[in-house]
């Protein structure tokens, strides 16, 4: 059994609701090797390579230098895409907005054939081949995040979607009050390209490694419902797995009400998030 055809059947496995038992899971699947220890195992290569999530993997997908040259154009059409409309409103920048803008201002400037042919084949490229298995909730490029569905969360520069994303915000909020923090809301397409992008940038065209800290645009949650969430003034370590040393998160865990969509050890090839509010089941 090669890794791709394994990690095929953890990620059904998970799709069926088996997300919790991950490693039990893994620990079944590996029985079925005849020979363990001595022949590849694919369950130990993917723990290694989550373990190691920051660092290059040999079967990691780069794309060749030619395209990768296309993307850091594409990248830095979108970075200057954002100082044109501020970084708010970028959040819910669509993408045809922003070919838009491109076309309009000179100083953004009108993106190439081969960078849209690169952005549209992202996007629409089955993220599994680069090994990440979560699902995809929104799959048009085109999607639009209309201004009525989402509010401007007052003094974090963030927006939230209105209804229960607003409301678990909220209920966080009174627990903590300010000692919690929204570290990001709602992010589109085009914000989520942005993350992904820059990440493939300074992991020279390594589209694999980029997808294990971020998911490739139309994977992300954030586009419809999840948002993260930190203590105040722990700055970047918010994003770490310190995190889970902080009040915040011990709180929200005992509490209950919040789970997480990518817990330690899940099988979808996303590096473990406790920062991550998980909204819609
Ligand atoms: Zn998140």
């Amino acid at each position: 059994m090669n890794r791709r055809h394994f990690l095929a059947i953890a990620a059904s496995a998970c799709a069926a609701g088996l997300l919790h038992h991950g490693p039990a899971l893994a620990g079944a699947l590996t029985q079925f090797a005849p020979q363990q220890g001595l022949i590849e195992s694919p369950v130990r290569d993917y723990v290694s390579r989550m373990q190691n999530f920051d660092a290059p993997d040999p079967a990691d997908i780069i794309l060749s230098p030619e395209r990768f040259s296309t993307l850091k154009k594409a990248t830095a059409r979108l970075a200057r895409t954002e100082r044109v409309v501020g970084h708010g409103n970028f959040y819910i920048l669509s993408f045809d907005e922003a070919l838009r803008l491109a076309d309009s201002y000179p100083s953004i400037g009108t993106f190439s054939k081969a960078e849209k042919d690169l952005l549209d084949e992202i996007f629409h490229t089955d993220a599994s081949v680069y090994g990440f298995y979560g699902t995809k909730p929104v799959t048009r490029l085109t999607e639009r995040i209309p201004q009525r569905e989402v509010i401007k969360v007052p003094g974090m520069g963030n927006w939230l979607f209105k209804g229960k994303p607003e409301e678990t915000w909220q209920a966080i909020q009174q627990i903590f009050g300010e000692r919690v923090i929204l570290t990001s809301g709602v992010r589109g397409v085009v914000k989520q390209f942005m993350l992904f992008l820059n990440k493939a940038v300074v992991s020279e065209g390594n589209l694999s490694l980029a997808s294990r800290s971020l998911a490739p645009p139309g994977y992300s949650f954030h586009a419809v419902s999840d948002f993260d969430v930190g203590q105040h003034g722990f700055g970047e370590a918010n994003f770490t797995a310190r995190f889970t040393e902080t009040d915040i998160f011990k709180q929200l865990e005992e509490r209950g009400y919040i789970t997480l969509r990518y817990p330690q050890d899940n099988l979808l090839g996303v590096r473990f998030e406790p920062w991550h509010i998980k909204v819609l089941s």
